[in-house]
Formats: structure tokens, C-alpha cells, sequence
């Protein structure tokens, strides 16, 4: 797949390489396909033209062509971001590589203009107020996905959990407060004892030093299908967790937003338009939570511009499933500790006989101490 559009410095957005040259004043009907822009252009183009993704310079012009059979077009003009040797540039993460883009599950691109229902048009509304009246910038949009990716880019993580080990740790994180009562033999006299239950509680206090590790743990919400689909497609993900404390202060800046919003945030996807919005909010704020709240109330009372912006403002909802990313990340810390579910089932086995000898040892004795008294 080729780019679709580049971001350019000089016209402050997103541009397709047919818009992008009508607006440098390039005669397009003479050439529609691009083929005759001179040196000096291309030059210009380079040092202009950044990957809305990654943030690289150095965009090459290619060329349309037409099919011999057909007036249709084969290849529209088009940005390509490689090396004078045709070796792709884009950053080794970049979703806008040629050749293996990288596809980040923890993101998700928002065109701010495409609003396909109430929620999303305000969020859009809002967007358009903000830049009309310069609390934001295309660019700063931009940048935010720039900075998105320069974060990631040194923070991936390769899973080595890669077997389903979730009731293992599930059992442990379930306990992390201690409240439960530990095994006495005297509930051996209860008929239908549920001795698995006391043989977990064992089993999740064996090793005191995951019992510990994942006592810090502050999230476990990820469902046991979707943790084994989500195993078998990837490998290599960004460690959410360098985020948290954006997350945070982006979920506590959402609220006031949403809890005094005209209409409701419902669908996911109106849910991940406003994470990208506030977050963007909180990224020009350089993450200071006041500072972007006023923005936000003076965004709210500013004045609509009498334009309507058409053009795409693409920017990124960086937590996407952040709490269920998190969790898995916290258990693939712990995970050459974990067993799977099969060791599990014969740990269980084990630690239910133990109980149950426990309780025999324990009525011989009383049944001893009570013929001697
Ligand atoms: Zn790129």
C-alpha cells in the first residue's frame, strides 16, 4: 500500500500529491500525472513533505501511469518515503511502511472530520473551533502521533507468555488483599466442601515472590478468549504502560468532558474519538491537567469559524484497550513463573489430597485426644 496523503509543513496539513501540487500552483491539467515536475520542485517536495506517522523527511514524487488498454488510471502520483537507494525510511514502526507495515494494536487513527454520528460531529465541531481560533494546530495534531510513535519506538516488548496462563494468575491476583481464611481441618466435617477453593488459596500463596510481584498489579481485566486470540496474532507490542499516568490524567480530563457534554458517548468508537481529543488537549498542554481544562471551557465559549473545515485532521487515540494491554503485560512480566492450565489442574489434584490427609491426621488425633480425656 502506498500513502494516501503526506503531511505538508508549508500548507499545514494533510495533502494527497494532486492537491498538494494544485496548491504549490503546479499547472495539474497540463500534466495530471506529475510527470514533468522539475528539480528545483522535487527538492522543495523533500524537505517539505513529513510522514504523518512517523515524522520522517524526504518524500519522492513518483509518477502516475496509464494503462495501455484502459483510460483508467493504473497508478495515481503518488509520495514514496525512501532512500536514494529505494530502501524504505519510515520509522521500523510506522503503519505507513511499504513493505511490513507495523500494525499497533494499542492505537487508533481518528479523522476528527469524519463524524458519523452525534457524538463524533461535536468532538469534530469542537476540532474545528480549536484550530479556527489557534488553541490548536494541524501540526501540533501531527506531532502528537509523531510523539506517539518516538515513545513507542523505544519501549516495545516481546511477549513471552505465549500459553494461556490466566487462571494460574487469576488465582494469585484474586488473593493480592489476603481475605480469605485459610484451611482449617475442622472444615473436613463439612459434607459438600468445596476443597478446590482451599487448594487454590494454597497454591496462589506457594511462591511468595510472585505472590508479591503481583500484589502490585492494580488491573486483571483481560477474558480468557480474548487474551488466547490476541497470543496467537502477536508478538511484539508496545508497553502501554509508560503511559499510564497520561492515561490517567486523559480518563479524569474525559470525564468532565463527557459528564458536560450535550450528548452521550456511547459506541466505542465515539468513546476513542473523544480519547484522541482529549488527548490531543492534554499533548499541546504538555500533560497539564488544568491547563487543558481551561483550554477546553475556552474552546466551549470561542466562536465557530464561518468556514467548514473538509480536509482530513488525523490524529490517534493512543489508548486503545489500554487496561486489557496493561493487564497482559503485567502477567507476561510473571509469566515464567505461571503455570499453565494443565500443570494448574494436577497442582489442584496434589494440594486437594494434601487437605484431605490433613483433615484425616487431624480426626485420628481428636479421635485420640478424646479417648484419653
Ligand atoms: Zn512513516
Amino acid at each position: 500500500m502506498m500513502a494516501i496523503t503526506s503531511f505538508s509543513i508549508k500548507f499545514d496539513r494533510e495533502l494527497d500529491a494532486s492537491q498538494y501540487l494544485q496548491l504549490l500552483g503546479y499547472e495539474i491539467e497540463q500534466d495530471p500525472e506529475l510527470r514533468f515536475v522539475d528539480k528545483n520542485l522535487r527538492n522543495f517536495i523533500h524537505n517539505d513533505l513529513m510522514c504523518p506517522s512517523c515524522g520522517i523527511k524526504g518524500a519522492v514524487l513518483v509518477s502516475g501511469a496509464k494503462g495501455q488498454l484502459s483510460e483508467k488510471n493504473l497508478k495515481q502520483p503518488h509520495f514514496r518515503f525512501i532512500a536514494n537507494d529505494g530502501s524504505d525510511i519510515h520509522d521500523e514502526y510506522c503503519d505507513l511502511r511499504e513493505i511490513k507495515p507495523f500494525k499497533d494494536i494499542s492505537c487508533e487513527k481518528i479523522n476528527f472530520l469524519e463524524s458519523k454520528s452525534l457524538a463524533t460531529k461535536l468532538i469534530g465541531e469542537y476540532v474545528s473551533k480549536a484550530i479556527y481560533n489557534g488553541f490548536l494546530n494541524r501540526q501540533d495534531i501531527a506531532k502528537f502521533r509523531v510523539w506517539h510513535m518516538n515513545i513507542k519506538n523505544k519501549n516495545m516488548v516481546k511477549l513471552s507468555l505465549r500459553e494461556d496462563k490466566i487462571l494460574h494468575y487469576s488465582t494469585i491476583y484474586y488473593r493480592r488483599n489476603r481475605n480469605f481464611y485459610e484451611f482449617h481441618p475442622k472444615l473436613g466435617e463439612v459434607k459438600n466442601l468445596n476443597w478446590k477453593i482451599y487448594a487454590l488459596d494454597r497454591i496462589a500463596t506457594k511462591s511468595m515472590a510472585i505472590f508479591e510481584e503481583v500484589s502490585k498489579h492494580t488491573n486483571s481485566s483481560v477474558k480468557e478468549e480474548d487474551l488466547n486470540k490476541f497470543l496467537k496474532k502477536h508478538e511484539l507490542i508496545f508497553d502501554v504502560r509508560f503511559l499510564s499516568d497520561k492515561y490517567k490524567l486523559m480518563l479524569k480530563l474525559k470525564s468532565f468532558i463527557s459528564r458536560n457534554s450535550e450528548v452521550d458517548f456511547k459506541t466505542k468508537y465515539e468513546l476513542s474519538f473523544l480519547d484522541a481529543f482529549t488527548g490531543v488537549l492534554l499533548y499541546v498542554n504538555n500533560w497539564d491537567f488544568q491547563k487543558s481544562l481551561f483550554m477546553f471551557i475556552d474552546i466551549l465559549n470561542a466562536k465557530c469559524g464561518n468556514g467548514v473545515f473538509t480536509d482530513n485532521i488525523v490524529a490517534l487515540n493512543p489508548f486503545k484497550d489500554f487496561q486489557m494491554l496493561e493487564s497482559i503485560l503485567n502477567m507476561n512480566d510473571v509469566n515464567e513463573w505461571l503455570l499453565t492450565k494443565d500443570e494448574l489442574d494436577i497442582e489442584i489434584k496434589k494440594e486437594v489430597e494434601t487437605l484431605k490427609s490433613e483433615y484425616e491426621i487431624w480426626k485420628l488425633a481428636s479421635v485420640v485426644i478424646t479417648i484419653q480425656q
